[in-house]
């Protein structure tokens, strides 16, 4: 794809793939990219980039891309080429004949991060008016919808708190399970420009990661935590906080609910959240925890920057909740350097939560359970609406077991490969009588499928994503799409034939309509869009230009205070045994992109081109093992062979590894534990044990 050739034209467009959401001018020959330059205007990444937005674009016209609908009778059937009329038309028969068989509530869908925001919203809307239910969700469950709850109950809205700019006026800055450099690299070097200027690093992860020993940033503190431990962590750190009156009892006293914080403070006083009681459980020793809470507490500006570490584990929302907890307690909120940030993974996942892609809520997540919202969208939307809860992920896996849920559309999502405890996934999926994919490629989802629907990538479709700052950026079609639609147009069709008609002919008039039906976003339009490059949201008659930073006068919940809240630290029930006796965690390296479906057909395989197991020497040792060899990783969900990477980045008794490749099958052990509040997947969490294998 790239060729070193003058570009004849160049078209303003939004990198698909990480939260920090880079702008890029493709620069064209014809309808060829030719490259991808990072755009000097672009407010999120100032004309810097990763190698995954500059040169991994080359997915969009690889051999693999199918642009011919297809559909089968049955999974074991081979694929049968048909015309859109007759994927489309058999799709909707199938998923009528299945409510009127199963009943109405035997369909629904999931949406995903990959996709616009108007794609996103077409998806539920679908669901909740053409399919008369509210079983949609989105591949937010699996990552970040502990933010959601936990920032919502606390602040009033699911969101982070600043712009991308704000760190540079951060004094100390602390990133709790997540790792910049790797994940969101542009705003990870943002993040080590501030800290070669001096501000202070604490990084709390129970991996070396590569901010703690970056040349000239070095971290003041590595809190080495063993992995499920978080909550018992932040609530030691909270205790110091309180004990030795580093609080901010002014902030508090203006602008939070004061009864809760004053039941908070007596609950955090108490000895057994002191380090000295923790340390047993987190691993961290008693004095780093306090030198590293005051050195947060005195800060003139602490911000807090937080990623899947901390969001996948059975207490996910918690521990979002206790961060939310000691930024306030700290008055590290509502102005520039400070704040609470989750770093987003996927390029629309703020975007796609926006949209009101889950079972529970509308777009700017109000609950579909409140019957003025249920009356507002109906009389909108023209159409009689659920004021019931859907199915989220897990749950439609279950009901499909017991034959209540039979059929579902997939647009832009991997479940077979990317959901946890996947043999349980691909029983659920086998168990469906109607699964329409609709994606790029013949994913691992594809095998289950009845139909499938060739969807176009970022350059070959219009419409917006969100990123972790909340900057709604534009997407610009830079190509005809392969398969003749664009992916909200294929919904739209689906959707037509299902009998709900939709008529849009451009995606301004989707956001036209979101504008019109969801106040935080009433100010946004593609006009606007063009003439400032991006918007973030509030946008609205109170800002109309957007809001970098949220809750500045106050906070926005119903009230306007922010609410403190209990975290009581509650141990996984992964446990290790000597059976299972290591605990496996997982992330993601610079150069690949989750399941590595975009990033493993281009050129970016060249620098990482399997999983590896890393192991800490010790544990190596014990089992005879050197780095290349292969090794069996079992968990109590079953089991899968990696090569081993021995390494001190990890500690002892703690392996970790990437899962970029499905070969590799790290979900193949991950077990089926989950959030409390939202059923996030524990994907950070598994007891397992490694052994030597032979493998040619
Ligand atoms: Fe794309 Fe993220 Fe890299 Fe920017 S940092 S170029 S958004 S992958």
């Amino acid at each position: 794809v790239i060729d070193n050739g003058q570009p004849e034209h160049a078209i303003v467009t939004t990198c698909a793939y990480c939260g920090v959401g880079c702008s890029f001018r493709a620069e064209m020959k014809g309808e060829q990219v030719i490259r991808m330059v990072p755009n000097k205007d672009g407010k999120a990444n100032h004309g810097h980039s990763c190698v995954k937005g500059r040169f991994a674009f080359g997915y969009a016209t690889h051999k693999d891309r199918i642009t011919k609908p297809m559909i089968r009778a049955s999974i074991k059937d081979a694929w049968r080429e048909v015309s859109w009329d007759e994927a489309i038309s058999y799709a909707a028969s199938e998923m009528k004949r299945i409510q009127a068989q199963y009943g109405k509530d035997a369909i629904g869908g999931i949406t995903s991060s990959r996709c616009t925001n108007e794609e996103a919203y077409l998806v539920q809307k679908l669901i909740r008016a053409g399919f008369g239910n509210n079983n949609v969700d989105t591949c937010a469950r699996v990552c970040h919808s502990p933010t959601g709850y936990g920032l919502k109950q606390t602040f009033g809205e699911s969101s982070g708190t600043q712009d991308f700019d704000s760190v540079m006026k951060a004094d100390v800055i602390m990133v709790i399970g997540a790792n910049p450099t790797d994940g969101h690299p542009v705003f990870g070097s943002f993040m080590k420009k501030r800290l070669r200027q001096g501000a202070k690093l604490i990084v709390v992860d129970p991996r070396e990661i590569d901010l703690v020993k970056t040349p000239h940033v070095q971290a003041s503190y590595h809190l080495k935590l063993r992995p499920s431990t978080n909550v018992a962590l932040i609530n030691a750190l909270a205790h110091v906080v309180v004990t030795e009156n580093l609080t901010d009892d002014a902030f508090a006293a203006e602008r939070c609910d004061v009864a809760s914080y004053n039941k908070w403070k007596s609950f955090i006083a108490d000895p057994k959240h002191a380090p000295e009681t923790t340390e047993a459980i987190t691993g961290v020793p008693a004095a780093q925890i306090r030198e590293a809470a005051r050195l947060y507490a005195k800060a003139g500006n602490g911000a807090i920057y937080y990623g899947l570490g901390v969001t996948e584990h059975s207490q996910g929302s918690t521990m979002v909740i206790g961060i939310a907890n000691l930024a306030m307690a700290t008055g590290n909120l509502g102005r520039d350097g400070v704040g609470v940030n989750p770093l987003r993974g996927q390029n629309n996942v703020q975007g796609s939560c926006d949209m009101g892609s889950f079972p529970h809520e509308y777009p700017g997540y109000r609950h579909v359970g409140n019957p003025e919202t249920n009356q507002l969208f109906e009389q909108a939307w023209n159409a009689e609406l659920s004021l019931n809860p859907g199915l989220r992920i897990p749950n439609m896996f279950d009901s499909a077991m017991d034959k209540t849920f039979m059929g579902l559309y997939v647009e832009g999502e991997d479940i077979a490969q990317s959901d946890p405890d996947i043999q349980h996934v691909h029983a659920a999926l086998r168990s469906m009588e109607c699964v329409i994919v609709q994606d790029l490629f013949l994913n691992e989802t594809a095998k289950f499928a009845h139909v499938f629907l060739p969807g176009a990538s970022f350059l070959e479709k219009s419409g917006t994503f969100t990123n972790a700052e909340r900057r709604i950026s534009p997407v610009r079609k830079v190509m005809t799409p392969l398969a003749g639609y664009q992916d909200w147009e294929i919904t739209q069709l689906l959707s037509n034939a299902m009998g709900y008609p939709m008529n849009y002919s451009h995606p301004s008039e989707i956001m036209a309509e979101i504008a019109s039906l969801t106040p935080t976003f009433a100010g946004v339009s593609y006009e606007k869009i063009d003439e400032l490059g991006s918007i973030q949201w509030p946008c609205n008659e109170e800002s109309p230009e957007g809001t970098p930073i949220m809750h500045v006068e106050e906070f926005m919940r119903d009230n306007g205070k922010g609410l403190f809240m209990l975290t009581d630290y509650v141990a996984t029930q992964e446990r290790v045994t000597p059976m299972f006796p290591l605990i496996l965690t997982t992330g993601r390296i610079l150069s690949q992109y989750n399941v590595g479906a975009q990033t493993r057909r281009t050129e970016n395989n060249q620098w990482h081109s399997e999983d590896r197991l890393e192991i800490h020497p010790h544990d190596a040792e014990d089992r005879g093992l050197n780095s290349g060899d292969w090794v069996g990783i079992k968990s109590r969900a079953g089991e899968t062979v990696l090569r081993a990477l021995v390494s001190d980045r990890v500690q002892p008794g703690v392996v970790y590894t990437t899962f970029h490749f499905p070969e590799s099958g790290a979900n193949v052990i991950t077990t089926d534990n989950s959030d409390w509040a939202t059923n996030c997947p524990e994907y950070k969490v598994t007891a397992v044990q490694v052994t030597k294998v032979n493998q040619t």
